[in-house]
């Protein structure tokens, strides 16, 4: 179940089977002046999954997580009956979910547990003539996502991402980065996409960023000029991994020990610095390099806090120091009031007794109805 169905270009909307990877979308889209978010993961993941589960992407910041761009959904129900959902219920176009009540509710951020979907009708956004990736170079994370904030509100970058420092040596081929920084080196950078339709549009939006790190740098805070990804590439070609999207960030997925395990949170903005420092500084503690990735979503209304971590799979201590320091920093960051997305059954566990017990009552309520045999993805979610 690997096909592109049908898009409607007019509309900007297309239908999706499980198995379509995110190149398969781009190369699908590659002629039409129409585009997907694409995640950081590697090209051969399923855009669909990824949906389902509320994953982020390079426009979440403009159009929030993956999951607000279903359109409808096609089901198929615990007897083996068919269900379409939204618009598309009624009108040949799935143009969107209003205005049927919102059913997809019931299969979005269930990880599986209340029936299968079969397909997707995934909302397309348009794509801009002028495209510029910018990277600045920032000296604390407070002032990161200073920055961060102050760009979030002035509406003008398409995609704005805060990694810290490992990933940077990483991608230029240090395996094993030193858990702390060298004096004086940079602590984070921070990549922003703009896009426009003309370059007054994009000198405009230069002008707002310049002026918006100006006024951080004015509190106190640090940072480079933005440097194009383009010039960066020519003078470090092992950073072409950020040109373009998707992309496969070989420092995470081929390292060669084979391990990758992250604790990816979503929370609020207000909570970020102290979050991050406090998550580096743990990291660093417990010997590993502090690797941050971090995205605002939905126009800054939250934002992604996801801790990095590789190792080798086949080093029994090594795969226990990484066990031992996810359940901490899964603490740190809940006592932020950071939560776990796609959360596995470990982490469930830990936080299950904390969530809301009318909303867990709830839950099992609506899974009684929607499985009542039990078939789909038992033991996930705390689910029987
Ligand atoms: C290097 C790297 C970087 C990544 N970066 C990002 C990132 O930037 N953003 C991001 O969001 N993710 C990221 N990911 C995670 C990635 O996007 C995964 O593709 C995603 O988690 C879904 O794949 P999975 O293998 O977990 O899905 P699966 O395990 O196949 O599915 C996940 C859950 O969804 C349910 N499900 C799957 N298909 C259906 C269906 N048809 N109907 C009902 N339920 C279904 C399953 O039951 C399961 O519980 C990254 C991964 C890697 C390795």
């Amino acid at each position: 179940m690997n096909r592109i169905l049908a898009t409607h270009e007019d509309d900007m909307v297309a239908v999706i089977e499980p198995g379509v990877t995110q190149q398969m979308m781009k190369d699908h889209l590659k002629d039409r002046p129409l585009t997907i978010g694409y995640s950081l993961a590697p090209p051969h993941t399923s855009v669909f999954a990824n949906a389902l589960l509320g994953g982020l992407t390079n426009r979440s910041l403009k159009y929030g997580d993956q999951s607000d761009w279903i359109a409808g959904l096609e089901v198929v129900r615990h007897d083996g009956t068919l269900a379409r959902i939204g618009s598309w219920a009624l009108s040949d176009i799935p143009f969107g979910l209003v205005p049927f009540p919102g059913l997809t509710g019931l299969f979005v951020g269930w990880q599986g547990t209340t029936g299968i979907v079969t397909k997707i009708a995934f909302q397309l956004w348009p794509k801009h003539p002028l495209n510029r990736r910018l990277f600045i170079l920032s000296y604390s994370a407070r002032g990161t996502y200073r920055a961060m904030s102050r760009l979030c509100r002035t509406e003008i970058c398409d995609d704005i991402g805060g990694l810290s420092w490992p990933s940077a040596k990483m991608m230029m081929g240090v395996a094993h980065p030193d858990p702390s920084p060298q004096p004086g080196e940079p602590i984070f950078f921070l990549y922003v996409d703009l896009t426009a339709e003309t370059k007054a549009e994009m000198r405009a939006k230069e002008d707002i960023l310049a002026r918006v790190l100006d006024e951080v740098r004015a509190q106190g805070d640090r940072f480079e000029d933005p440097l194009d990804i383009h010039t960066l590439v020519r003078a470090q070609p092992q950073l072409s991994g950020f040109a373009d999207f998707p992309t496969d960030l070989k420092f995470l997925t081929g390292h060669g020990g084979g391990g990758l395990s992250w604790i990816g949170t979503y929370g609020p903005m207000s909570r970020m610095i102290p979050a991050v420092e406090e998550g580096m500084a743990l990291m660093t503690e417990r010997g590993f390099p502090p690797l941050i990735v971090s995205r605002p979503m939905r126009g800054g209304h939250f934002i992604v806090f996801r801790l990095i971590v590789t190792f080798d799979k086949k080093n029994e201590e090594e795969v226990a120091r990484v066990r031992s320091l996810n359940e901490e920093l899964l603490e740190l960051a809940t006592r932020h009031g950071f939560i776990m997305y796609k959360t596995p059954i470990w982490a469930w566990r830990r936080l299950e007794e904390r969530i809301d017990p009318g909303m867990r009552r709830l839950m099992r309520d609506v899974k009684a109805v929607m499985d009542p045999a039990g078939i789909f993805n038992p033991g996930k979610l705390g689910l029987p």
